[in-house]
């Protein structure tokens, strides 16, 4: 059977740069649902679809099919065969992502890929519903929070490395709404699952948060 961990929690609180590390210490897979989501709604706003349209969503979602692959241990999305990788990281994604996640057919077309993921691989799977809905029996679940301010310097710092102009106000009233539309849809919100660890890094170096879920991970054991 494979070993999954699970590792939930609000934009910006670290997941991806956690997981990605821990999979690459562990030899696991890293899976990001969220690059999933983010490969539809770029799909969806391509064919110009209404972010609030549910049913255009629902009815679109279909014609996006969407693949996994790795590269050097890096998680590639094949969007209908192409890798939208290097798409799906600006802030128009982000909203559309965060809008379209909520519709239930949005997020079944992408379970059975997740779980399919986790039947046949030991991964570090990060997301919103991964420990409630996805992977309810993971071997080992996190709840990676951190304080509103802390997530949005740390999308901040991100969004201006990569040259996108967007003022701090902005990127923290986003991550606002995000956490309200992600906390509140009535499929699979975000929530801790009752089993998960807590960890609030906002404090804590990403070193430190590794070193708290290793010594989780022993406390488990991956056998
Ligand atoms: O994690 P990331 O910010 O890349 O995710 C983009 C959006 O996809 C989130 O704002 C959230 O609405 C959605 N998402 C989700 N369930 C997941 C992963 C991401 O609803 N498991």
């Amino acid at each position: 059977m494979s070993f999954n961990i699970a590792i939930d929690g609000p934009a910006g609180a670290g997941k991806s740069t956690i997981a990605r590390k821990a999979a690459e210490m562990l030899g696991f897979i890293y899976v990001d649902t969220g690059a999933m989501y983010r490969a539809i709604a770029y799909y969806l706003l391509k064919e110009g679809i209404d972010p609030d349209n549910t049913e255009a969503i629902a009815a679109a979602c279909t014609g996006a099919d969407i693949e996994i692959r790795y590269e050097d241990g890096e998680q590639i999305v094949l969007l209908n065969g192409e890798n939208v990788n290097s798409y799906i990281r600006t802030e128009e994604v982000s909203i559309m992502a965060s809008r379209s996640s909520a519709v239930p057919e949005v997020r079944q077309h992408l379970l059975e890929l997740q779980r399919s993921l986790a039947r046949t691989h030991d991964t570090v799977m990060d997301g919103r519903d991964i420990g409630t809905t996805v992977l309810p029996d993971a071997s080992l679940k996190i709840y990676l929070t951190a304080s509103d301010e802390v997530r949005a310097d740390r999308r901040y710092a991100e969004l201006k490395e990569k040259g996108e102009q967007v003022s701090y106000e902005d990127v923290l009233k986003d991550i606002r709404e995000r956490d309200e539309r992600d906390m509140n849809r009535s499929v699979s919100p975000l929530r801790r699952a009752d089993d998960a660890h807590l960890i609030d890094s906002s404090y804590m170096t990403p070193e430190e948060v590794l070193l708290e879920i290793m010594s989780l991970i022993s406390s488990t054991g991956t056998e």
